[in-house]
């Protein structure tokens, strides 16, 4: 992109300058800017809300039957396919991610919007068993205008998992992304408005969440919102959502445990323990970010461990052979810093990573390397907060006992890994691991079919799955009378 023209952002409809301050988002690999545009500003919020809600009430969209509107959504899925790479090119630049993998995130996004068309045109209302002199039904509603508030790390697949079921139930939606990557929200409204979906249904509000988000979530048009990002925010964000007796779901952060037990297979269990702490640069929600492994195999797995992640290849997003690249900021980069800090202050040994690279593209970007820290326990800060970035605390375990009660000890329970040959030991673990997500020997696998959401300080409600539309829904309950006479209790007779 990286042209100083300032880009329009779309506000009920209407694509315009934002009423708020000018700034350049940056590709963080290399510092530089990639787009200028003016940030939303509070009458935007507005309009955007009100527009929504008109295109709400008036343009037809919530009446359509759903396989109609399942045909935009389908829609919809299409053009993000025929412009998948200039998409992925896009959220590279937008958040500094390898170009394999948001390719894989642009892939997600046109299948869940197809999944939930698929789900609009498939979903049942029911007719539940008679307990009476009538026949009774469960039916759901739209319920108006919905807010998507979404983080930095993975844009366009955040956005189509709250956009889709969204739109598919019936509804409108403004959507706040972060401020730092609003390039990939603001082109999937470009796409819905290209599917001839209809104006004002979808609008898009860059700028700052403590002034732009909170005001959306605040809104008496809103009626509900969709959250993903960090704990402190989802709090928040559920204060305010209870002032208004409004539905939230809130995708939040984790400190996810991976396990390692005595008869894993440790070529799977290598590969998936690297996967999931350092791919995405560990800027993951599930980043497995905290290692157990049995005493007895520490040694031989951690060797084999470090050596490989000693081989990830860090560097240059647009290299189709890179697996790590830059954090997201400098600041973020810093705050990454100190957590290494505090745990080798707290006792820890480094043994891998710790320092940023140098050299070339490494002095321009926010790199860190894969960092991998031991001699911790699980009650130290750092096996405690989430870091959000490649840094892994090791730890040997003795018994299962003592295993599963400090990989629950964490106020975060989003996902578990269990890695072991014996599935009848992986059931009962994976059974008693407090976990919105277990992963049994894979990790970091995904499904749009399959719900996913956090317990605890991870989360409330959950995204995806056939029946995440329903979130996005009121349910009502129909009553048709059936009886010959009038209702017993008045004592009117019938034809009196
Ligand atoms: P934040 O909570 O800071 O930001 C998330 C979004 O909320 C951004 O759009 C932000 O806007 C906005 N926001 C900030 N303050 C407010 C407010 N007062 N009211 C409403 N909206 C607000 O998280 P990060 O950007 O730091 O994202 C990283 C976090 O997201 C991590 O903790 C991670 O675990 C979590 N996450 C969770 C996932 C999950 O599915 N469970 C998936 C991905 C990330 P702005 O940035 O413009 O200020």
């Amino acid at each position: 992109m990286t042209s100083q023209q300032t880009l329009p952002i779309c506000i009920a409809g209407t694509w315009r300058q934002g009423g708020g301050e000018r700034y350049a988002t940056c590709y963080p690999a290399t510092g530089e800017p990639v787009a200028w545009l003016n940030a939303a500003s509070l009458d935007d919020v507005e309009a955007a809300v009100q527009g929504a809600h008109q295109a709400f009430l008036h343009s037809g969209w919530a009446q359509r039957k759903p396989h109609e509107r399942a045909t935009v959504l389908y829609r919809i899925a299409g053009l993000i396919r025929e412009r998948a790479e200039e998409l992925a090119h896009l959220q590279r630049q937008d958040n500094g991610k390898p170009i394999n993998e948001t390719r894989a995130l642009v892939a997600s996004a046109a299948g869940t919007f197809q999944f939930f068309a698929a789900a609009c045109e498939t979903l049942e209302e029911t007719i539940t068993p008679s307990r009476g002199d009538f026949i009774s039904m469960s039916v759901y509603e739209p319920m108006g205008v919905v807010a998507a508030i979404t983080p930095w790390n993975s844009p366009i697949a955040s956005e189509a998992q709250k956009v889709a079921p969204a739109l598919a139930a019936g509804n409108a939606v403004v959507i706040k992304p972060a401020e730092i990557t609003p390039l990939l929200a603001l082109q999937l409204a470009r796409i819905c408005d290209d599917a001839g979906l209809p104006k004002g249904l979808v609008s898009v509000l860059p700028g700052k969440g403590s002034l732009l988000g909170d005001a959306l979530t605040r809104h008496p048009l809103v009626k509900r919102v969709s959250f993903t990002g960090g704990t402190r925010t989802g709090k928040h964000i559920a204060h305010i959502a209870a002032d208004k007796m409004m539905p939230v779901s809130l995708e939040l952060g984790g400190k996810s445990p991976t396990i390692v037990l005595d008869d894993a297979d440790l070529d799977h269990a290598v590969a998936g323990v690297l996967y999931g702490i350092f791919s995405s640069s560990g800027e993951a929600c599930i980043a497995g970010s905290r290692l157990f492994v049995a005493r007895a195999l520490y040694e031989p797995f951690m060797a084999r461990l470090t050596a490989a992640a000693a081989q990830l290849r860090l560097g240059d997003p647009a290299d189709e052979r890179t697996q790590m690249g830059p954090l997201i900021s400098a600041a973020h980069r810093e705050s990454v810093e100190r957590y290494v800090a505090l745990g080798l202050a707290e006792g820890g040994r480094l043994r891998l990573g710790g320092e940023r690279p140098q050299g070339g593209l490494f002095d321009q970007g926010y790199f860190y390397p894969p960092t991998i820290l031991e001699g911790l326990g699980n009650q130290q800060q750092v096996c405690q907060e989430e870091i959000f970035g490649p840094v892994l605390v090791a730890m040997p375990f003795d018994d299962e006992a003592e295993l599963i009660e400090q990989a629950n000890d964490s106020l975060y329970a989003l996902a578990a890994g269990i890695w072991t040959r014996d599935y009848k030991r992986a059931w009962n673990l994976g059974r008693r691991l407090q976990a919105g997500t277990v992963w049994v020997n894979t990790y970091k696998q995904f499904s749009i079919s399959t719900p996913f959401g956090g317990w605890r300080d991870s989360g409330l409600g959950r995204e995806k799955g056939r029946l995440g539309i329903l979130q996005y829904m009121e349910q009502k309950s129909l009553y048709w009378g059936m009886n010959e006479q009038p209702l017993a209790w008045a004592g009117v007779e019938a034809g009196q």
